[in-house]
């Protein structure tokens, strides 16, 4: 198939975007490289040993968007990874967040929907369930109200998918990804975060490496066996492997709806200080971390029903959170010595 993988340089587009290859499909990547780096196409190439069509634009640009797909009206599907998702910039600058995130949604529907281009799938959230009131949360919980612009994005975006689908000839899957980490085996591709990360992993591999002094641990009063907060980690490539499992379903016209969401996690929750542990076992390094009062807007606890991803997409997470651990690891070291 010809995909559009959009923000295909990005930390998830990346690893999506060589597994795709790795299935014989044909990529193109639009990315405006506002999160990311060029240099990411050549590591994708050295990879796969295919370098896949990239071009630089930014979808928020009706004209462009639609002089590209006016050329490339024959895409089997589309992958729609490129958007903000900085929660804490979000609230700051909720404008910026809506008018990138979802102007670049309707201008790609927009194209869908003139060219009868047939599958989309969206990169959702499992922010969409809030603080779940049970668990694991599976696809039929219901949506609370967003805790940030950017979670409301991934909500309204969900929202005009369908809208725009119920009246159109295209199929959506929304993945609702938990929480993905590690990079790929041959630390060519990682997630590159900008500045002092805010995500727990690239902070323990920082922390370990010593560019930052000392993890804190954002609450130990949580009610959770050790007090700390759970979340359901999953590797990056497994993720990226649920995307294809989606797109080949909606071409082999297997989808049971017009718009599908499904769970993209493990289905295991693990603590901050049971990823602390895990990480300090796989990779022998002994991490220098505090207890530190909580951060605002964090849930308590999340972790993902896998059932329906599993038997309808025949997709399921195989990483393991030591494996996963020993990846972020090496893509740190690979980091240091670039
Ligand atoms: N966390 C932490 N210290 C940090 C960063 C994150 O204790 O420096 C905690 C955070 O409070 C949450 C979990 O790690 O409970 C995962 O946070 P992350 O930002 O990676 O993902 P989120 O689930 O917020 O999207």
């Amino acid at each position: 198939m010809k995909i559009l993988v959009t923000g295909g340089t990005g930390y998830i587009g990346s690893h999506t975007v060589v597994e795709l290859q790795n299935r014989g499909h044909e990529v193109i990547i639009i990315d405006n490289l506002s999160n990311s780096y060029s240099t990411v196409v050549d590591q994708i190439e050295k990879i796969t040993g295919k370098r896949p069509v990239f071009e630089v634009f930014d979808l928020t640009d009706k004209a462009k968007t639609a002089a590209f797909f006016q050329q490339n009206s024959d895409l089997d599907g589309i992958i729609h990874f490129a958007a903000y998702k900085a929660v804490g910039e979000s609230v700051e600058k909720p404008l910026k967040y809506y008018r990138n995130n979802l102007e670049s949604l309707l201008n790609i529907l927009d194209g869908m929907q003139e060219y009868k281009i047939p599958s989309l799938v969206f990169s959702s959230s499992c922010t969409v369930y809030g603080e779940p009131d049970e668990l694991p949360v599976s696809e039929a919980a219901p949506i609370k109200p967003a805790t940030s612009p950017y979670g409301n994005t991934k909500q309204i975006s969900e929202e005009i998918i369908r809208d725009t689908a119920a009246n159109s000839s295209f199929n959506a899957i929304l993945l609702r990804y938990f929480n993905p980490i590690g990079a790929h085996e041959s630390a060519l591709i990682g997630e590159l975060p900008i500045g002092v990360p805010n995500n727990l992993i690239p902070y323990i591999t920082q922390t370990a490496a010593g560019i930052r002094e000392q993890l804190s641990v954002f609450g130990d009063d949580y009610d959770t066996p050790d007090g700390t907060a759970i979340r359901d980690y999953i590797h990056v490539t497994d993720l990226a492997k649920a995307h294809i499992a989606a797109l080949e379903r909606m071409a082999h016209k297997k989808s049971k709806e017009k718009v599908e969401a499904f769970n993209v996690g493990t289905g295991n929750g693990y603590s901050v200080l049971e990823v602390i542990r895990a990480f300090e076992k796989s990779t022998g390094e002994k991490l220098n971390y505090k207890i530190a009062p909580r951060r605002a807007g964090d849930v308590e606890k999340v972790w993902s029903e896998t059932t329906l991803a599993n038997n309808e997409l025949g997709w399921k997470a195989e990483k393991n959170i030591e494996e996963m651990m020993a990846s972020a690891w090496k893509w740190q070291l690979a980091l240091e010595k670039k």
